[in-house]
């Protein structure tokens, strides 16, 4: 046995190549860094939750199959008769589970870009090959540029957020539905910030036998808990079932999920306040002097600046943390992105960043 071990030696060198997913501590700040819902479930809604965690079989392993919650699901989020679920501990599960499936030797995971980060990182972590397409310089779509790079690399799998995050944007459904045609692989909608749009691709499911579609509670309200799910075909379905860990969705979480989606009008009702705010940040955000402010369907707010890590660092100093996307994709320079929180929060967040500009002229 050697006296020493060398990580380099066993760990692959992408993975040696990777930083962390970087979370920075947010205790006693105002955080609009991670779309999160700023509010908190009603307060019987708690109690009844409560006494349901109470009783919870903890010593037990969780309903493997999650029936009952699966079927609370798809009454709340309008699935399809013949479409199956697949439920993971957060919607980055299933597109790890879905990388895993399809990392056949020079497989390739495909992108539009700039795209949610963590897309390229798990077809990394599965040893994939990622191709990233840039979007144009407004996020829309390059429709010409995908299908070239469809035709090019033929994908096993092409990820595309409807909204897209970090711009905030929902793509041109005809375009997305050219490159479900054109690809010979699958294509996954992550519909993340569906409660914040007005549009789904769910109906589609149906007519496109490479579409699965991917949704999560996070952004809706219940991000501590850690469920996502993926709605598609029982033929692709029953692939990914085989690779999902068999207890990947806790008790805690199939209880309180189901509690709260019997009553989504709730959570919906947060969503409609949300939007009436960023409605509101756009226009404070749009007439600042200095600031490109891009239209969002979803929780957040992306917008350029002239030196947006001076903004963002004196945004920090004064309580307030927001999201840098300055130098992680060539479309983003100076950017920065704001989740829309209270009406509270987000005054303070638009006063803040008024006086910082005010002061820097
Ligand atoms: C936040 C986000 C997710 C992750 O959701 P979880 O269910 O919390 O893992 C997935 N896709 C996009 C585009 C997101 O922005």
């Amino acid at each position: 046995m050697p006296n020493s071990y060398d990580p380099d030696q066993i760990i692959r060198p992408e993975i040696l190549a990777l930083s962390a997913y970087h979370v920075p501590p947010a205790t006693g700040m105002i955080k609009l860094d991670a779309m999160e819902n700023p509010y908190a479930l009603p307060l019987k809604l708690r109690d009844e939750i409560s006494q349901l965690a109470a009783g919870a079989p903890v010593n037990r392993y969780p309903d493997a199959s999650a029936a009952s919650l699966k079927a609370s699901l798809r009454t709340a989020l309008g699935v399809p008769d013949e479409m199956d679920i697949l439920l993971g501990n957060g919607s980055d599960e299933i597109i790890q589970i879905i990388a895993m499936a399809a990392a056949k030797p020079g497989a390739v995971l495909l992108s539009a870009e700039p795209a949610f980060a963590m897309f390229r990182m798990i077809a990394t972590f599965a040893n994939l090959e990622y191709v990233g397409v840039a979007l144009k310089d407004d996020f829309s779509l390059d429709l010409e540029a995908m299908l070239a790079a469809i035709a090019q690399h033929k994908p096993a799998v092409i990820f595309l957020a409807y909204p897209n995050n970090p711009s905030g944007n929902l793509f041109d459904a005809d375009a997305v539905l050219q490159i479900i045609q054109a690809t010979p692989g699958i294509v996954v909608i992550d519909e993340a910030y569906h409660a914040f749009a007005d549009a789904s691709l769910m109906d589609k499911l149906t007519q496109y036998p490479n579409l699965l579609l991917m949704r999560t509670l996070s952004k809706l309200g219940l991000a501590g808990l850690r469920l996502g799910l993926l709605v598609g075909r029982p033929e692709w379905l029953l692939h990914l079932e085989k690779m999902r860990l068999p207890y990947n969705v806790g008790i805690m979480t199939q209880l309180i999920a189901q509690t709260v989606l019997s009553h989504t009008d709730i959570l919906l009702q947060q969503a409609q306040v949300i939007k009436a705010g960023r409605a509101k940040m756009y226009r404070r955000l749009a007439e600042l002097n200095g600031v490109e402010a891009f239209p969002s369907d979803a929780n957040f707010i992306l917008f350029r600046i002239d030196d947006a890590r001076a903004v963002f660092d004196t945004l920090k100093q004064r309580g307030i943390l927001i999201k840098i996307l300055d130098g992680t994709h060539p479309l983003l320079a100076n950017c920065l992105r704001v989740t829309v929180g209270t009406p509270e929060e987000n005054t303070q967040f638009c006063e803040t960043l008024q006086t910082i500009l005010s002061e820097t002229v």
